[in-house]
């Protein structure tokens, strides 16, 4: 199985084609793209929705309603927050309100044992210290690009570190992966983001795939095997 453990489903056009052979973790933005993950988790065995407040859409959104969010959430029996976090590269003006919300996410997280699914653009530091203090145990950096020396931390403390393809051409990405233990990686697309003309799509988890196993001389099949038991370990299945 492919794990997809980033994917912006509701934006995806041919979500239904990936109902073989693929594990999806659909991330939602806001209080109307939350619903729409949980009601495609319904409605398909191999999505497992999380629900959050993105980081840039933190303006237009409330402290209240990221606790109503949450409750019906936690009625629902979710199991994954997200895209949720704190973004000061590409948003700084709302940081302040970011960790507002951020923290809302942070209480249940913690009260109720939930992944988080993070975005921490500029902020990779400051979100670690937060999961620290929360004592929150299960956490996933998606995409990170952030500094090399935080890097063994995170892993030290079991956190996962998202593969995006966008290694192909970024380099600090790159590099973050060939450091990373295969203990600790999980792969991901944020589909269907535009990166720099590269389109990430799901299929390109395969060519993450084959790096990994590149990488660690193994076989490509045990380290599709073993991305599968990182993603079944993170949500304790
Ligand atoms: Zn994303």
């Amino acid at each position: 199985m492919l794990v997809d453990m980033h994917v912006h489903c509701t934006e995806l056009k041919n979500l239904e084609s990936y109902s073989q052979g693929y594990l999806f973790v659909c991330v939602a933005e806001e209080l109307e793209t939350s619903r729409a993950v949980v009601e495609l988790s319904r409605r398909f065995h191999f999505i497992k929705p999380c629900v959050g407040i993105h980081p840039w859409n933190i303006a237009r959104s409330s402290i209240e309603e990221a606790r109503i969010l949450m409750e019906q959430a936690v009625s629902d029996n979710v199991k994954c927050v997200g895209e949720v976090g704190l973004d000061s590269k590409f948003l700084p003006e709302t940081l302040t309100r970011q960790r507002e919300v951020f923290k809302v996410f942070l209480d249940y997280a913690k009260e109720y044992d939930l992944v988080l699914n993070l975005h921490t653009a500029g902020t990779h530091r400051e979100v670690f210290q937060m999961l620290k203090t929360w004592r929150v145990e299960k956490a996933y950096f998606h995409w990170y690009t952030g500094p090399e020396d935080l890097l063994k931390e995170l892993v030290d403390n079991g956190y996962f570190i998202g593969v995006n393809p966008a290694w192909k051409i970024q380099e600090k990405h790159y590099k973050i992966i060939s450091k990373t233990p295969l203990d600790s990686l999980l792969t991901e697309s944020d589909a269907p983001y535009q990166y720099k003309g590269l389109s990430l799509k799901p299929e390109l988890v395969n060519d993450s795939l084959d790096l990994l196993a590149r990488l660690h001389n193994l076989d490509r099949r045990v380290v599709e095997e073993k991305i599968e038991e990182n993603f079944k370990r993170v949500f304790k299945q």
